[in-house]
């Protein structure tokens, strides 16, 4: 047992080096932390070099050595971490520090813990969360292929002054620019009791490069069961990666339906999202002369964001989800973003309205992207 001034216990005193990933010379040991005149108890790494104690309190308790403010803290503060083994090692700490909210923030719709009930989910996490002392973490592997990653870990914690220590093999999956937790294997070890509920798919997307995003989409002839589940799936698939529209052919279905969720416009140029809207067959109509300028970016062209000219009213004469055919007048916000779908349709994409110079300026990056993609896919 190490001791030095500012902290008075420490669990456990292995000396185990967490391997790969971690800048070598150091050595971890988890601790809890007595700050004196502090009333809670902290749980911190011991973090050496060599045999001096760099410092303990501020080191983040997902046991990367790094301090919590450059290492987890700016994931549960709404930053997309890059890699699959940081969000792993972010849910970890945000287990430690009772952040239940990242933990569903951050968990695939398709995993098997994924629960609709936030509500109850969030009770159960953070039950967990105080009702366990967490010693240590280990990361014992980690693979990424393409939009795919696995991280093999274990989990030193106890409950009840019971040893809960496990072994879990996590799965993760890239969504749009989110890496998202996707389940569990239990290696050795009890599983951590957590709630389990829902089932449901994610559909891949279709990358610019893709030849189903440059077709012009079929008319649906009849809004089967398959379309049904399709839609379902699709309003899924946006959710997941936060995008306010999704056109069927950029899920690899090069049929005329795209679904939105009504923008609405908050201060300071920020949306909420409102209701799901499914628009099948869809016919733009009486343009407004006057048009505006707003910046748009696509799940399909990731990273690229530009302003377009658009109109700032349309009608649309769409079948609906029961299979009726309606026609409404569309403003703003809305009305762009279904411009935007209907643009998807019909092959075209929003950077083919940009101005040749734009355009231009663009081309290096696109080509790249699609090399990129390109790439992965024949990995
Ligand atoms: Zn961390
Ligand atoms: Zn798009």
């Amino acid at each position: 047992m190490k001791q030095n001034s500012f902290l008075s216990v420490c669990i456990d005193s292995s000396m185990d080096r967490v391997p790969g990933f971690e800048p070598g010379g150091y050595r971890f040991e988890s601790c809890s932390v007595h700050i004196s005149g502090h009333p809670l108890q902290k749980k911190g790494v011991l973090f050496y070099k060599g045999e001096q104690v760099i410092h303990c309190e501020d080191h983040c308790p997902c046991c990367s050595g790094d301090e919590y403010g450059t290492c987890c803290k700016p994931f549960h503060e709404g930053v997309f971490p890059e890699n699959a083994l940081k969000l792993m090692r972010s849910r970890y700490s945000a287990y430690v520090l009772n952040i239940p909210d990242y933990i569903i923030a951050t968990t695939h719709p398709a995993s098997p813990e994924y629960s609709e009930n936030k509500f109850s989910w969030k009770r159960s996490l953070s039950r967990f969360s105080q009702d366990s002392s967490f010693t240590k973490l280990e990361v014992l592997d980690f693979k990424e292929k393409n939009t795919v990653a696995t991280v093999v870990f274990t989990a030193y914690l106890t409950q009840d002054r019971r040893d809960a220590t496990f072994t879990e093999k996590s799965y993760f999956e890239k969504v749009g620019r989110r890496w998202l937790y996707r389940g569990g294997q239990l290696v050795s070890g009890h599983a951590p009791n957590l709630v389990t509920t829902g089932q449901l798919r994610l559909l891949p997307l279709a990358y610019y490069g893709d030849a189903v995003l440059r077709k012009k989409a079929d008319v649906v002839t009849d809004v089967t069961e398959d379309i049904k589940k399709l839609v379902e799936e699709m309003i899924e698939t946006m959710d997941a990666s936060d995008g306010v529209g999704l056109a069927a052919p950029q899920v690899h279905h090069s049929i005329r339906l795209f679904v939105i969720r009504t923008p609405i416009e908050k201060e300071g140029g920020k949306f909420d999202l409102g209701d799901v809207k499914v628009f099948i067959n869809p016919k733009i109509s009486s343009p407004s002369k006057e048009t505006w300028m707003a910046s748009e970016g696509c799940l399909s062209i990731p990273g690229v964001r530009s302003s377009v000219e658009r109109p700032k009213e349309i009608t649309v004469e769409y079948t609906t989800l029961e299979g009726t055919v309606v026609s409404h007048r569309f403003f703003g916000w809305e009305a762009r973003v279904i411009m935007h779908e209907n643009d998807h349709i019909n092959g075209v994409f929003f950077i083919d309205r940009l101005p040749s110079k734009e355009k231009l300026e663009l081309a290096p990056f696109l080509q790249n992207l699609e090399k990129r993609i390109h790439d992965n896919l024949n990995l």
